[in-house]
């Protein structure tokens, strides 16, 4: 369980979180959704000790670490997929893969996560710069999958895509949810997130304006639309 109290964070004198309160159960798909500039990001940044300025208190399995820092806080197992999707344009698909340390026991080997996503293997001596956006977020999540990790921060995965990438993408989702693993999910497309997600925390502003479990996503969607400017 990550449980995130009074989240309050900060781009210099810039007050951007105002006391986010979250929880994410041990292997489910949480999403939150906001507009632009709702704090979205800034919140995996701040889980992910990457914020400069931050107050409140995130408990991982019960431990304390609000205070660790990144590295530290990656040796707990929780991984960012981060909106630019980092891939390295003039290494290959493969090289990508395995570049990121593995930092504990139990992550997926190579040809699993080959199994997960069959067009990157048929395009695993290629440069990464050569990808579609698609295949590039595909790899950015392959990539860790290898690492350990238990816990993923996925910021914006379908941003740009087509839809029939974004359904991938959403199986994808489903697959890792499947082998065991938990998920933190930032977006702003509603559809995507009703189909994936087990909770939805809405933010506006930096703050959690509603909490709404996956059956009552649909009855409240006009309102989700709303808060997202659709
Ligand atoms: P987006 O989809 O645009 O990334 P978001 O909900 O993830 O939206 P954040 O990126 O967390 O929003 O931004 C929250 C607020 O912090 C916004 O007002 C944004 O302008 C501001 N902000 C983001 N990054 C910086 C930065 N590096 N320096 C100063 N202000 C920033």
């Amino acid at each position: 369980m990550l449980d995130v109290k009074n989240l309050n964070a900060w781009y210099g004198e810039s007050h951007v979180l105002h006391g986010i309160d979250l929880q994410v159960a041990e292997g489910s798909v949480v999403s939150l959704l906001g507009r632009n500039g709702a704090g979205k990001t800034t919140t995996l940044r701040a889980i992910m000790g990457l914020m400069p300025k931050r107050t409140g208190t995130i408990t991982y399995g019960g431990e304390d670490i609000s205070t660790l820092r990144t590295d530290q806080i990656a040796r707990r197992g929780i991984a960012i997929c981060p909106e630019d999707r980092g891939v390295f344009g003039t290494l290959s698909v493969t090289e990508n893969l395995m570049l990121p340390p593995v930092i504990a026991p139990g992550g997926m080997s190579i040809d699993h996560i080959y199994d997960l996503f069959p067009n990157l293997k048929l395009r695993a001596s290629s440069r990464g710069r050569q990808l579609s956006g698609g295949e590039q977020q595909m790899l950015a999540i392959g990539r860790i999958l290898r690492t350990g990790a238990r816990f993923f921060l996925f910021d914006e995965p379908t941003e740009g895509l087509a839809p029939v990438i974004v359904q991938q993408i959403a199986r994808t989702i489903k697959e890792i949810k499947e082998a065991g693993f938990t998920i933190l999910l930032v977006e702003q497309n509603p559809h995507f997130v009703q189909d994936v997600a087990d909770t939805h925390y809405l933010i506006e502003n930096g703050q959690v304006v509603d909490m709404l479990q996956a059956n009552e996503f649909g009855g409240q969607i006009h309102k989700v639309n709303k808060l997202l400017g659709l």
